[in-house]
């Protein structure tokens, strides 16, 4: 710790140190009577229940910090009622609410009942990002009152702390809550030690400064600045935003004491935020140290990408001590300097870089290199990349499993990544492939390089098959034409649709009812994840568990977005 920053971190609790932090006791605020008939301007409220240290809130709290918001009193106490049955440290948003004041009897009742609960109070105004409409005096005066109320840390921006004169910052902590000094910067990761340089002289027990994150790179900035300067305060260090998540969860172990979440998906309170639940059980947040290895799914889009679904429950499953975050980029510069610093073992590439990463790779498998894609990266233990195409694999086998491809007439719809790949593996094993796609030359080309053929669309109605593939992403919501084939042109034994979300496509229905049996694309995609756990951890990947939940989270959302089919 630097000399002339240091904050106290071993002063005794509020309590006077008789609380059991540690133990899994901690001490209640005063009645609600008392606490308020104690504090009433004369300060002996300090002498009684001397600051909360930031040593002592750290031996309370854990990881995660579930914001709290709600756009009334009631309604923000009914979610902190719900959130505190599994979370144990909370912020009140208090600028969420019209009149942050109005909360405070029932916060200081609240507070006094679940002993249990860390609780911050934020009220940040307008200027600063948050919500809150008032003066800096109006925030001071709700703070102080959330400090009597038995918060026990008040966060306030750097803005505001520059903004105040001595006396009222003495005023503010003779109250006995813990100060946090925050900085949100909504444009980029600049200037970091800059700013804790400027928050230091406050001493305050905690310090947050929170970035926006334009590319995964800010990221690294994020980690290693909280790495360099984490013995000089208690530092949270998040970068906000998409691309930002990854400092969400690699954040603790560069040196950030805790981190934000939601409380549900969709009540984020910071843009990136994560769920608590999602940061804990399909993150393990609580369990990542400085040797777990980190792995993703990277491109553009990636938000809605199942990968880290399937990979963090195998990982969990297998007992591999390991992560995979989705790695939003549209630029392969950036994924690598990612790649490269934090460092990744492993990646599932998707759209837009499964050509372009392959120059950046040591060495491939012979099919990635034969179909010019690649989707999935491994550093092995020489520390270089190599690439493999596990979309091979898994458009070959659910077909293996079902009819015997040496000689099978196949038309493939599509010709692009994913159709290379079904093109090239199936020719490989002695198939007849046919190809179809809209830009009949892009078909051509492909047909030249894998040694398939070319047929005209009106062909398709007078022709039979033992396979028809959809390798493009007509069935997926949103895509016109909702179907890539009419009922007529479905003349085979089998109908494979890569499309897998839905997972019933149009495509899939229409060969249901033509009582033809079907490959959905849900099986490929668990497939192809499967191998890419293979390559990565070495072990047998829990194949049927990680089909579980991939079914059940593509099930949820169907829900999700048609409830009325339900009712
Ligand atoms: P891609 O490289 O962009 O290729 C898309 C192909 O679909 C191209 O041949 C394109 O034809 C054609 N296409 C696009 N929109 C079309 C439309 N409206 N009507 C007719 N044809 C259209 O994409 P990709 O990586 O191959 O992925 C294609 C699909 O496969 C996606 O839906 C993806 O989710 C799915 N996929 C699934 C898995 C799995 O595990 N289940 C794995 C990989 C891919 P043009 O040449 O005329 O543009």
């Amino acid at each position: 710790m630097k000399a002339g920053t240091a904050v106290p971190r071993t002063a005794p609790p509020r309590d006077g140190g008789q609380s059991e932090a540690g133990k899994g006791s901690t001490p209640r605020p005063a009645s609600p009577g008392q606490r308020g008939s104690s504090t009433s301007g004369n300060g002996s409220h300090i002498a009684e229940n001397p600051a909360f240290t930031a040593h002592y809130i750290r031996s309370r709290i854990g990881k995660i910090c579930v914001a709290i918001t709600g756009a009334t009193p009631a309604d923000m106490l009914e979610n902190a009622e719900r959130i505190v049955r599994e979370n144990h440290f909370v912020e009140f948003r208090l600028d969420y609410l019209p009149n942050p004041a109005a909360i405070l009897p029932r916060l200081k009742q609240f507070l006094y009942e679940r002993g249990e609960v860390t609780a911050i109070a934020t009220c940040r105004r307008a200027s600063t990002g948050g919500k809150f409409k008032g003066t800096i005096g109006a925030e001071l005066e709700i703070l102080e009152k959330s400090a009597t109320a038995g918060v026990h840390l008040i966060d306030i921006e750097l803005q505001t702390a520059e903004h105040m004169k001595p006396a009222q910052m003495k005023k503010l902590r003779s109250h006995g809550a813990a100060l946090i000094i925050s900085w949100h910067d909504f444009e980029g990761t600049k200037n970091l030690d800059a700013i804790l340089d400027r928050i230091l002289p406050f001493q305050a027990e905690f310090v947050k400064i929170v970035s926006t994150a334009k590319t995964l790179a800010d990221n690294v900035a994020m980690m290693r600045f909280l790495d360099r300067r984490r013995d000089e305060a208690n530092l949270i260090g998040i970068s906000m935003g998409e691309q930002g998540i990854i400092s969400r969860v690699l954040g603790l172990r560069a040196g950030s004491v805790f981190t934000f979440a939601s409380s549900l998906p969709g009540e984020e309170t910071g843009a990136g935020q994560i769920d608590a639940r999602t940061l804990r059980e399909t993150w393990r947040i609580d369990q990542i140290d400085q040797s777990t290895k980190v792995y993703g799914v990277a491109g553009n889009p990636v938000r809605h990408s199942l990968s880290p679904l399937i990979h963090n429950m195998a990982f969990r499953r297998e007992t591999v001590n390991a992560v995979f975050l989705p790695l939003q980029t549209s630029r392969l510069n950036d994924l690598l300097t990612l790649t490269r610093e934090v460092p990744l073992h492993g990646l599932a590439i998707t759209m837009p870089f499964k050509t372009e990463i392959l120059k950046h790779l040591e060495r491939t498998d012979a099919l990635s290199g034969k179909i010019g894609a690649c989707n999935t990266v491994v550093r092995a233990l020489d520390g270089k990349l190599y690439g493999f195409n596990t979309d091979v694999a898994a458009v070959i086998r659910p077909l293996e499993r079902r009819l015997p491809l040496r000689g099978a007439k196949i038309l493939v719809l599509g010709a692009g990544g994913a159709g290379r790949a079904a093109v090239f593996g199936l020719v490989e094993k002695g198939a007849e492939v046919l190809i179809w796609n809209r830009t009949a030359e892009t078909a051509k080309k492909l047909a030249r390089q894998a040694k398939a053929k070319t047929i005209r669309r009106e062909q398709i109605a007078k022709s039979n098959f033992d396979v028809i593939i959809n390798t493009t992403p007509v069935g997926m919501k949103g895509v016109k034409p909702a179907s890539i084939l009419e009922p007529k042109e479905l003349n085979t034994r089998l109908v494979f649709d890569l499309v897998y979300n839905p997972i019933d496509t149009p495509l899939i229905r229409m060969a249901r009812e033509k009582g033809l049996p079907v490959v959905t694309g849900v099986e490929m995609f668990v497939h192809q994840g499967a191998r890419q756990f293979e390559i990565w951890s070495g072990k047998p990947a829990p194949e049927e568990e990680m089909l579980r939940v991939v079914v059940h989270a593509l099930r949820q959302e169907s829900a999700r977005q048609e409830p009325s089919k339900d009712r």
